[in-house]
Order: structure tokens, then sequence, then C-alpha cells
């Protein structure tokens, strides 16, 4: 996974107290205060050769560090993430990506909206180059400074591609499995290294990696940097194993930077994400939203 310079995961990621009022929402069930969130939270093992945070040795970000740092928000102006297709994709690759789209909409309790998609050709020949393995690759900093970027819509909290086409930042390296703006809240990511869901046996692997990698990067995209602390999906990750071993759902640290980030209902947006885990057969994610409602 990483000849040359590759570090797959490194351009990825070049990229209240938690007073959690659950008020009425909670009629039905006890959700888990702060407190009982963090008891349930799995504290980040010590880190192993190879592994992204053996390698990284990243400071990791509290919650007022967090606050303290003026992190992009979700204003009343940007609220919806929007996202689009570029370029050819198979339709069970498109429904992947519907699913992510709306598991956005749900992760960060903002609204979404899909924009008609876009052709290859806005990346030009000059922006393209064929892998030593003989794949074609799209230049990911092309895409995301002179495609997204002009055309980013005002209220936007972010701007997201999807494509299948293999992705590359800059000449020097490999391949990234997506890249990022993140102040100025574009970026873009492929579908090529997620696995083939119209395998039966790999589908569902397919759709956890990109559900993944769009909630963690838009979580990039509020300031929320690499979580140290807790198996989390802010986790920093060096490959496609750390990845698949790293959890959907946030720790209750990260969960506190969400809520200042978009002011999401945590109750209602747990039992829409159970429902949603649960629909899709992520049964380890929904169980753990499940613990977090009190069911
Ligand atoms: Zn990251
Ligand atoms: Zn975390």
């Amino acid at each position: 996974m990483k000849p040359s310079r590759i570090r797959a995961s490194a351009v990825l990621c070049y990229i209240c107290l938690l007073s959690f009022s659950f008020s009425a929402a909670a009629s039905m069930a006890a959700p888990l205060s702060y407190n009982e969130l963090k008891s349930i939270a799995q504290p980040f093992p010590e880190p192993q050769p190879g592994s992204w945070q053996y390698e990284q040795k990243e400071p990791g970000q509290t919650f007022s560090q967090y606050k303290a740092g003026r992190p992009a928000v979700a204003t009343a102006k940007r609220r919806v993430i929007y996202v689009q297709i570029l370029g050819r994709m198979s339709d069970s690759q498109k429904t992947v990506v519907d699913k992510a789209v709306e598991y956005l909409g749900l992760f960060y309790g903002l609204k979404t909206q899909t924009l008609p998609p876009l052709d290859a050709s806005v990346v030009p020949i000059s922006a393209r180059r064929i892998h030593p393995m003989g794949q074609r690759q799209f230049n990911a900093t092309y895409i995301c400074e002179k495609v997204l970027l002009p055309s980013c819509p005002a209220d936007a909290a972010a701007y997201i591609a999807f494509t299948a086409e293999d992705l590359f930042p800059a000449p020097e390296w490999n391949f990234c499995f997506g890249y990022a703006l993140y102040k100025q809240r574009v970026g873009v990511w492929s579908l090529a290294r997620n696995g083939n869901p119209d395998d039966p046996d790999e589908a569902k692997t397919v759709l956890r990696r990109t559900l993944r990698i769009a909630s963690h990067e838009v979580g990039h995209m509020f300031s929320m940097r690499h979580c140290i602390a807790y198996k989390c999906n802010m986790n920093g990750v060096n490959s496609l194993e750390e990845a698949d071993a790293t959890p959907l759902y946030l720790c209750p640290e990260c969960l506190r930077k969400l809520n200042y980030a978009t002011k999401v209902d945590y109750v209602t947006r747990w039992r829409k994400l159970e429902k949603f885990y649960s629909e899709n057969g992520l049964e380890d994610e929904a169980q753990f939203i499940r613990k977090c409602l009190g069911l």
C-alpha cells in the first residue's frame, strides 16, 4: 500500500460542557449523559508500527481546544452539504453515493443536495495521468481548485464530489483516496479503491468505506482534527485495513465538536442513525447507537 511516498490517508487528511440537553426528545428512553458516553467509549489502544498514530504522532484535539481554535461551523447561511458525481459511475456506485448523501445529512443534521453530475471532460488531459499499474488517474488538487471551488454554492457548509476515477494529489504521490481544501469547504473522494459494490460479498464493505471517509472528511471541514483519545470516526488511518477497523460513530469528545459545529440534536440524530445503520446491515454501529440511546 505504500511504494514511493505513498501514505494514502495522509493525503486524505491533508487534509455542550456537553451539557447534553436531551430534554423532551428523551421521553421514551434514557439517552446516556456525557460521562456515561465516556464510560462506554473505547480508549485508543497503544499505536502499533505502521499505523497512522504510530507514524504521525499527532497531538489530538480536546473539545476545549477545538472551541478555542475558532472552528469552521455551519452558520445560518451555510447549512447545506452539496454533493455531486464527477465522471462516469456504475449504477451500483451511484447507489452507494446516494446512501452516502443520505448518511451525511443524518450524521451532521444538515440538509443535503445532490447537484447534476459533472462530465469527466471538466478535468483536462493536463490534469490526468496513467498510473504505472495502468489505470487512469485524475488530479484531485485540480478538481478542488479549478472545478469545485469556483462553483462552490454560497450556502454550502461543504461541497464535495464523488468519482469512480482513481485520484492523485500531486505528481510525486502514488494515489489518494480523496483530497480536500478544508477551509474552502470543497473536496473530492474516489470510490476506485473501495471495492466492487456489484459483488455481494463486498457491497457492505464498499458502503461502509464510503460512509466512513465521507463523514470523516466533512468532519475535517468543520475543523475537527484527528482524534487520538478514543476509537472514533475521526481517527487518522494509514490503510484500508486500518480504516475498516475504525468505527463509523464519534467518540463523546468529537460528538461535542459536531454539536458545536452544526447544533444537531443528539437524540434525533442517534435515532435516525440507528435506523440507517439497521436498514443497511451495519449492526455494530446500530448496536452502539442503541447503547447511546439507552435502549
Ligand atoms: Zn483525516
Ligand atoms: Zn473522537
